[in-house]
């Protein structure tokens, strides 16, 4: 995002062909106010040979920070991979969230966004990267400005050579939130997920060995250092520790961005943060990682919402975005326009994602619901699909077959059993 795009983006704001949200103030500290509270201490510390990278390593590894874009990897031991591989190596931020019902990164990137860059080029450090770079969701265009503001004055300022950080903009695709795919595009080719091995770790941006991290990671690493870890370990509930940025939305009185100990329920996050469930409304179902993450009933609200306990339960929080769903809303219809989004979203490159969820939403749009084909087609995406949009497609419609069939005879759905197989997979 150059400086003649951030002109652009100003002219198109101000002739009302791009939607800046006015929750999106820009009110955020000055890079001589965040030096003032002692910002940028943690690069300045790293760059002197103050604060010994393996020291930092080891305090993210006893804060157990986990890639928070929802792949949940240690980010200690991530750092490891790529510094074990030779340079030059490249540092790329995904600011992409675009898995629906998630806004954490963009809550902290427009109240902290130096914290934010502090992180990202902690991180380029650690790595001894050629270059950041930070690829922006183009639903953001305010942020952009924001960012492309704080780059400039690190730049004038010498904190960073000029040119360091490059600030690119998606252009809506969901896919692009994939780490291969993000990077194809950062490379001007179509976002599309690359085969693994060989990993981004090794063989990522331009080819070269590539740290991959989501914008709330970084964000923590900054200010778990400034901070210190105490009030970040110190709390959690049932046994886990940590604090987690959930995207609450739907059917609370009070939807928003909450920081909430790791490992609280849904109960517990509806109403100590929520407010409780909105007036007349009696909680049904609760996706507990955005359109991805699965589907849970409301007999299922009182388990810890973290990525171990979801997991055993067929599900995952991913990026922590907790839609909470009523008595008042039709699960079936929410299955049929999730599996729309799914089949919308594939890039299109691989068979079991790209024909399954169209077969998928063929069988989800009749009143029969032929649930051995569902789960055969299920399987088959799970099993052979390249990346995790067709791996997670199905989880929804899987969810209501386990633990919604009563939910479903109510909306008028009946499952049937069969022994075909979809006509285009018999190639009739
Ligand atoms: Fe593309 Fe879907 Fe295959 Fe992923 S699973 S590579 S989105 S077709």
């Amino acid at each position: 995002l150059g400086q003649a795009s951030v002109a652009g983006v100003k002219a198109a704001i101000a002739a009302g062909h791009v939607h800046a949200d006015p929750a999106t103030s820009l009110d955020y500290p000055s890079l001589e106010a965040y030096r003032a509270m002692g910002g940028y201490g943690l690069l300045d510390a790293l760059r002197a040979g103050e604060v010994a990278i393996d020291d930092l390593a080891k305090m993210i590894e006893q804060a157990g920070l986990r890639g928070l874009g929802g792949a949940g990897f240690p980010t200690f031991r991530k750092w490891g991979f790529v510094r074990a591989e030779a340079g030059p190596r490249y540092c790329v931020i995904n600011a992409d969230e675009g898995e629906p019902g998630t806004f954490k990164d963009r809550y902290h990137l427009e109240r902290e966004p130096h914290t934010f860059l502090e992180g990202a080029l902690a991180s380029a450090h650690v790595i001894d990267a050629e270059g950041l770079y930070i690829y922006l969701r183009d639903e953001y265009p305010t942020l952009g400005l924001a960012l492309r503001e704080c780059i400039t004055e690190l730049e004038v300022a010498g904190v960073v050579a000029s040119g360091f950080i490059h600030l690119r903009r998606g252009a809506g695709a969901y896919i692009c939130g994939e780490e291969s795919a993000l990077i194809e595009s950062l490379e001007g080719k179509p976002g599309k997920p690359r085969q693994r091995p060989p990993f981004v770790a090794q063989c990522g941006l331009f080819g070269r060995p590539t740290l991959v991290n989501n914008v709330e990671t970084v964000y923590w690493i900054a200010r778990l250092h400034r901070e210190g870890i105490e009030s970040y370990v110190n709390v959690g509930r049932h046994g886990r520790q940590g604090l987690r940025s959930f995207s609450l939305s739907g059917r609370v009185m009070r939807p928003g961005m909450y920081l909430a100990p790791a490992g609280i329920t849904l109960n517990e996050l509806v109403e100590e943060y929520g407010g409780g469930m909105a007036a007349g409304h009696r909680l049904l179902a609760y996706l507990p990682g955005g359109a991805s993450g699965g589907i849970l009933p409301a007999s299922k609200a009182d388990i810890p919402l973290d990525f171990d306990t979801l997991q055993a339960h067929g599900c995952f929080i991913g990026s922590a975005a907790v839609m909470v769903l009523s008595d008042q809303d039709d699960l079936v219809a929410a299955a049929r326009n999730l599996m729309t989004f799914f089949m919308d979203e594939s890039c299109g490159q691989c068979t079991p994602c790209r024909v399954g969820t169209q077969q998928m939403l063929a069988a989800l749009s009749s009143d029969q619901w032929d649930e051995t084909l569902l789960t055969r087609l299920s399987q088959v995406m799970v099993d052979a699909s390249i990346c995790g949009l067709g791996q997670a497609a199905p989880n929804p419609v899987l969810g209501l077959l386990k633990d919604f069939r009563g939910e479903l005879a109510a909306r008028g759905v009946q499952l049937i059993a069969s022994t075909g197989a979809p006509a285009a997979m018999r190639g009739d």
